[in-house]
């Protein structure tokens, strides 16, 4: 996949007219995701919230004592 590319990709609920290929990174860990912006939204919605969750992991486990 290459950035900038115009794409139709069709799923199982519709299809997704001229796409643009965009790359987006996650700032809290820096991965990667190169896909549809459709598909960016969900990388970064996903990644935002495994890293909620992980601090909220990390503040239940400190409230508890550990580190
Ligand atoms: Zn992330």
């Amino acid at each position: 996949m290459k950035v900038g590319k115009i794409v139709t990709v069709e799923y199982k609920g519709g299809t997704e007219i001229d796409a643009e290929i965009v790359r987006v990174y996650c700032p809290a860990c820096c991965e990667e995701f190169i896909g549809t912006k459709r598909n960016a939204g969900g990388f970064i919605a996903g990644h935002e919230a495994y890293h909620n969750h992980e601090n909220s992991m990390d503040t239940l486990i400190t409230s508890m004592g550990g580190q």
